[in-house]
């Protein structure tokens, strides 16, 4: 059989198909059924909260920050350029401006210059931060990149002294926390006004597709939880005093994800067993390094990021992703900035400049939780070899 050796999948080795067929059996596979209580409560456990609500998708779990958030039309947002596109739509979805923001070498949000816009373009007027156009600066999502905590030290006291929310997209940084400092023991997504957690396919755990979110405010979360269900006042006669969504979490998800929960930390142990097995293997390799995250954190290292030397690269990350998948070994690009995207065009760019060099640089490499020390020893054999190729490539060219 020919050699494939997968960038992310899910993993299934617990009660998933136990509890799945249980749901199914109790007939209970919509928005109602113990297992999204269930799911709700161990996250809530996990995540040392006194509450979390289970939704839909991370899409839905940030559009529902937003909303809570009192974001309305015309309202700026601050968002990173450099992620998945998800973490800005909603601000669409709210008839709200984004501002992109460039990352610093974590590839997270770049708390320094959060602090310029505010401070250059920016003036407080009543305790709200009023961009020089006139409109509010209301909310700034701030993601967690691959697992790796942004500087919420930093963002905390920013938000704070600018007064606008902070919302934590921590859909790929369940399990993510500090080790040190004034948040030692603070999980990411449980820092800042909300958290919002994903559990797509992909992620590091997966209900097919859903999400959670939590937030410092009790009464918020409860708010969600009821504006995620249509806004249902009475139980008897169908009674809304709210517009409300159809986003809550169905039980056969819930089913899965109670299962995934009970597997969490071992799927986090082997992420960061791998990963340092992938730093060694590419240690003092000329032609790409595996990324560090942040000190005074542990991370779940939920993907890895390989900086490789494009400027001794004869080609692009394209071609080297296209090189790889033809030797078995499935690779990703980070991500297209956002703010070149189409519907972003005409969007407020705010100093972007590492962006544009991380987004032409970072390999996404195999980090799935199954994948075996042999295959990873595969992998980097493949990936040196084609990047050394290119180079060669590139000297013989000049
Ligand atoms: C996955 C992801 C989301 C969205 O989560 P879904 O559950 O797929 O809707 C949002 N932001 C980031 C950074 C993500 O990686």
């Amino acid at each position: 059989m020919e050699k494939f050796i997968p960038l992310s999948i899910p993993n299934f080795e617990g009660n998933e198909r136990k509890y799945v067929d249980d749901a199914i059996e109790q007939g209970w596979v919509s928005t109602g059924g113990a297992y999204i209580n269930d799911l709700e409560k161990k996250l809530a456990e996990y995540l040392h909260v006194d509450d979390v609500v289970a939704c839909q998708s991370g899409t839905s779990g940030i559009h529902m920050a937003l909303v809570e958030s009192g974001v309305r039309p015309g309202d700026m947002v601050i968002v990173p350029t450099l992620t998945f596109i998800a973490a800005v739509n909603p601000v669409k979805y709210q008839f709200a401006v984004p501002v992109f923001m460039d990352c610093d070498d974590s590839l997270c949000m770049d708390p320094n210059k959060v602090e310029q816009f505010c401070q250059e373009e920016c003036t407080i007027v009543d305790d709200q931060l009023i961009h020089k156009t006139g409109a509010i600066v209301k909310a700034l999502v701030i993601v967690h990149v691959f697992g790796n905590l942004a500087d919420m030290e930093r963002f905390v006291w920013l938000a704070q002294r600018y007064h606008f929310i902070l919302i934590e997209d921590a859909t790929e940084a369940l399990g993510t926390r500090y080790n040190d400092g004034i948040y030692k023991g603070k999980y990411a997504g449980t820092i800042g006004d909300f958290g919002v957690y994903s559990f797509n396919g992909n992620k590091i755990i997966t209900t097919g597709g859903g999400g959670a979110i939590t937030a410092k405010d009790l009464k918020r979360v409860a708010h969600i939880r009821y504006l995620s269900t249509q806004a249902k006042d009475d139980p008897y006669n169908y009674i809304h005093n709210e517009v409300g969504y159809n986003y809550r979490m169905t039980n056969v998800q819930a089913a899965l994800g109670v299962a995934q929960m009970e597997e969490l930390e071992s799927f986090i142990f082997r992420k960061q067993k791998n990963y340092e097995l992938y730093k060694r293997l590419f240690a003092d390799f000329r032609y790409g390094k595996i990324k560090e995250f942040r000190q005074g954190t542990v991370s779940n290292k939920w993907f890895y990021s390989l900086e490789i030397a494009m400027n001794e690269m004869s080609c692009s990350l394209r071609d080297i992703i296209i090189k790889l998948g033809e030797r078995g070994v499935q690779t990703r690009a980070i991500w297209g900035l956002i703010h070149k995207q189409k519907p972003y065009q005409d969007a407020i760019l705010y100093r972007l400049e590492k962006s544009n060099y991380y987004s032409s640089c970072i390999l996404n490499v195999p980090c799935s939780t199954q994948i075996t020390e042999e295959e990873i020893r595969y992998v980097v054999i493949q990936i040196k070899d084609v990047l050394e190729e290119f180079a060669d490539e590139k000297r013989s060219n000049h």
